[in-house]
């Protein structure tokens, strides 16, 4: 079943710059699928399409069949995390993570204990009182996965949320994600320009190439090993 379809999509800036051109990808469930190429090949512009963030000039998306209205509907919520944590800082863990409820009007009795899972999840079960600045980079960025993860999305989008770690901590973080993808029942789509990072954790990579941007080649994984 597709949960996303994308088909001859477009992305024209302004009056010229050709982000997108023609784009046709269809997103299964359990899929995790990378989108890989060179910085300014429309990577960044396709998730923000499929987010919701962007609109496309011309073209055609569809999330689990129909429009855009569908999502956040129970189990049609989707999740974004950014290239950087982006926190607030003047709020404890707990509070940081908990905002995606809060705007949903969850009481605190039930969202609480979800919070502490989604912390826990990623390694910060002991950090909920902590402020963002008393952590490191790698672990902010957790947080910022927790939050994302706090809603229980079905698809999650995730624009390089590594570019930014040393490799160790960037290696780590993978496991996780190839974890919790496989706990979670997740659709990911995963933006990166690390080939090695593609390889390692998708099923399927979408190989993107620059003006205009494209989808240049499609490649699935069989895998050699469990993955994860
Ligand atoms: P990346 O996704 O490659 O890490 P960004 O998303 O920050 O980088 O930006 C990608 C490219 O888009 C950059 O070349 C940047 O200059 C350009 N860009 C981003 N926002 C705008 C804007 N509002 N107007 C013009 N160019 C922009
Ligand atoms: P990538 O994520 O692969 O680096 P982007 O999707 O950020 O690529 O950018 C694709 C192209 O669109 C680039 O030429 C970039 O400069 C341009 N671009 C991205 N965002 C904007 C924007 N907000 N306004 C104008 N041009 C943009």
């Amino acid at each position: 079943r597709p949960v996303v379809d994308i088909s001859q999509v477009d992305k024209v800036y302004g009056n010229e710059t050709r982000a997108l051109d023609q784009v046709d990808l269809t997103v299964r469930e359990g899929d995790f699928i990378s989108l890989l190429g060179p910085s300014g090949c429309g990577k960044s512009t396709l998730l923000r399409i499929v987010a919701g963030l962007s609109k496309a000039t011309s073209g055609e998306v569809k999330w689990w069949e129909q429009d855009y209205g569908v999502v956040g509907q129970p189990g049609r919520e989707l999740c974004f995390v950014f290239q950087s944590p982006t926190l607030m800082p003047w709020a404890r863990l707990d509070k940081n993570v908990r905002l995606p409820l809060d705007l949903k009007h969850v009481k605190k009795s039930e969202s609480m204990p979800k919070v502490r899972d989604a912390l826990t999840m990623v390694g910060l079960g002991d950090f909920e009182g902590a402020y963002p600045r008393e952590l490191s980079g790698g672990m902010q960025m957790r947080a910022s996965i927790a939050r994302a993860l706090v809603t229980e999305p079905s698809l999650c989008l995730m624009d390089e949320p590594f570019g930014a770690l040393d490799e160790m901590t960037r290696n780590r973080l993978n496991d996780d994600i190839l974890r919790l993808w496989k706990e979670r029942g997740w659709t990911v789509i995963f933006v990166t320009h690390s080939v090695y990072e593609a390889v390692y954790l998708s099923n399927r990579i979408a190989v993107m190439a620059p003006r205009p941007g494209r989808i240049a080649e499609e490649l699935t994984i069989e895998a050699p090993y469990p993955r994860g």
